[in-house]
């Protein structure tokens, strides 16, 4: 049998074939690869396109068997997340009030990605509306630390790359809202503060990871993704997040982010973290130069030389990073503008 990928189009070896560990698609068992890069090279060029998917064949719930037990596995502002057994297959069953439950299936329902959780089939019930969805085995980031923070960016700027081509801004990435599949690939789910409208103005997403242009109500649009991720990374690398303390304060720490603090000695993670936090929007690195960065293209940590004494790359960009700032404007009006906001959105920007 021959790899799949056809630049490559090598022999497998056989002895993974009869052991049984080849490597195939994740998503479907039709297609198999002499390596993990000819797997995701076929994908991205061809194989997303064709894949079936293992969710063709996975039984369909009735309206009846949401009655029967199911464990409950996450509670968000919006809805319970039940862990849900039949017939061998795990699914996750967001159940979630049908007012508010509207954008998330419109969008939802139109996503088939390797990195985000499958919406399997939905449910319409009484007063609630139960999305049917893939199963992530192992939890989000903030349950599992064993995480390589390089692999979920990558992973993660792939998905957010087939999300922003369809018009789609997530605007609510956050620890909680990546999930992990049994073989720890990334599975976002969430998108009930996610639009599709190439640029949109109103109150979304989490303190702790919200871009600045949101409190300032300035027009938002893809790089607001862009932001979340950059405090993500800085999330996974420190084992805290950048912004922190009370409502007020993070509001203050973000309307007037100046350079983050760091204690990790990665000087590519802090440049790249740097890029990603531009407090002006549009000259936020973007999704290719992300993936284009050293911190991910690098071959080996330990061929960074001196990368502690050598200070040129940091210094360079910290250097174009202050020219960027923007201008602190009157902190005080700032607040009050966003308090006015976020006290016309009470549910916290969910559109019904
Ligand atoms: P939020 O308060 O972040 O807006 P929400 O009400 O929109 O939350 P979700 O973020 O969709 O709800 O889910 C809440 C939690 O449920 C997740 O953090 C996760 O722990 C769990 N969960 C959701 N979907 C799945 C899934 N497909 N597989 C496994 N666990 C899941």
């Amino acid at each position: 049998m021959n790899c799949q990928n056809s630049k490559c189009n090598e022999q497998i070896q056989y002895n993974s074939i009869i052991s049984g560990t080849q490597i195939t698609c994740d998503n479907c068992s039709n297609a198999f690869y002499c390596s993990i890069k000819c797997r995701d090279f076929d994908w991205e060029g061809y194989h997303q396109l064709v894949c079936n998917g293992l969710f063709e064949i996975v039984p369909k719930l009735t309206v009846s068997q949401l009655d029967d037990e199911m464990n409950l596995i996450g509670k968000g502002s919006f809805g319970m997340v039940y862990l849900k057994q039949l017939n061998g297959y795990n699914f996750a069953i967001k159940k979630i009030n049908k007012n508010i439950a509207y954008r998330e299936l419109k969008i939802h329902k139109q996503l088939k990605h390797k990195y985000i959780i499958q919406l399997l089939q939905f449910i319409d019930k009484d007063d609630h509306l139960y999305l049917i969805q893939e199963y992530a085995k192992n939890g989000h980031l903030t349950t599992n630390m064993q995480i390589d923070p390089k692999q979920i960016i990558i992973q993660l700027c792939n998905a957010l790359q087939y999300l922003h081509n369809k018009g789609i801004i997530h605007r609510d990435i956050k620890p909680t809202n990546v999930l992990l599949s049994d073989k720890n690939n990334v599975k976002l789910c969430d998108f009930g503060l996610a639009t599709q409208k190439d640029v949109i103005s109103n109150f979304s997403g989490t303190y702790e990871f919200m871009a600045p242009e949101i409190l300032k109500n300035y027009p938002q649009s893809y790089s607001l993704d862009i932001w979340s991720l950059g405090c993500l990374l800085y999330w996974m690398i420190e084992k805290k997040p950048i912004i922190s303390g009370t409502e007020e304060e993070m509001i203050e720490q973000i309307l007037n982010f100046t350079e983050p603090k760091f204690t990790m000695t990665d000087q590519y993670a802090k440049d790249l973290i740097i890029k990603m936090l531009d407090p002006e929007p549009n000259k936020r690195i973007t999704l290719n130069e992300i993936i284009q960065h050293p911190y991910i293209t690098r071959e080996s940590q330990n061929n960074l030389k001196n990368e502690e004494n050598s200070n040129s790359y940091s210094y360079e960009t910290q250097a174009s990073y202050q020219q960027q700032q923007i201008a602190p404007k009157n902190h005080q009006e700032d607040i009050n503008v966003f308090k006015r906001i976020v006290s016309l959105f009470s549910c916290m920007g969910r559109d019904k």
